[in-house]
């Protein structure tokens, strides 16, 4: 009895495996996706979402406040955050700076910035020193005082730009993007 019971008690111990790991399988992949190969053209400014309802059936409820709200996410988030843009790179690439690849727009799709481009400013959020061409759109701040960012085709709100702080990059710029604006695309 001892040798059948054995083959069944490896099997329902194996069954058990199978079945948990397949419970947190779409967390696993969740949480991964922001560093994962995605399709990235850009969607086109005319089959954008038009009103409010619409972004929100698309972006979640982080994005959607970042994004359209103009809201900022908390200083550190991105870096310490499971599932946030830098914690998922660090993981993933061990450097929260990977030096190929580009950072495109969770709104739209739209290339924003190129990997190369991405620095450590130690200011708490993700940092660049130049957009891509074309694709980042400088406007007053409502504040008076900063300059604000957005993306050239979504308009959604990515952060602001800061000049002449005296970093040692090639634009002497430091654009302050909220990491959830961004996905990592690794093969672009
Ligand atoms: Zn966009």
């Amino acid at each position: 009895m001892a040798v059948l019971r054995l083959p069944s008690l490896l099997c329902l111990l194996l069954l058990s495996i199978f079945t948990t790991t397949s419970a947190f399988l779409p967390l696993i992949i969740g949480s991964r996706a922001i560093v994962r190969r995605m399709a990235t053209a850009a969607t086109p400014k005319s089959e954008l979402p038009k009103d409010e309802g619409g972004w929100r059936a698309i972006l979640n409820p982080n994005q959607f406040a970042i994004l359209r709200q103009k809201a900022t996410e908390p200083g550190g988030y991105s870096e310490s955050t499971p599932g946030a843009l830098e914690y998922e790179l660090k993981k993933a690439f061990k450097t929260k700076n990977p030096k190929e690849g580009v950072y495109t727009c969770v709104g739209c799709g739209a290339p924003l910035y190129k990997a190369s481009t991405k620095f450590d400013s130690g200011c708490g959020w993700p940092a660049f020193f130049q957009g891509i061409e074309g694709a980042i759109k400088e406007v007053p701040d409502a504040d008076g005082r900063r300059v604000e960012i957005v993306c050239a085709n979504c308009d959604g709100h990515l952060g602001h730009v800061f000049k002449n702080e005296g970093f040692s990059n090639p634009t002497n710029e430091r654009h302050c993007v909220n990491g959830i604006c961004l996905r990592y695309d690794p093969a672009v």
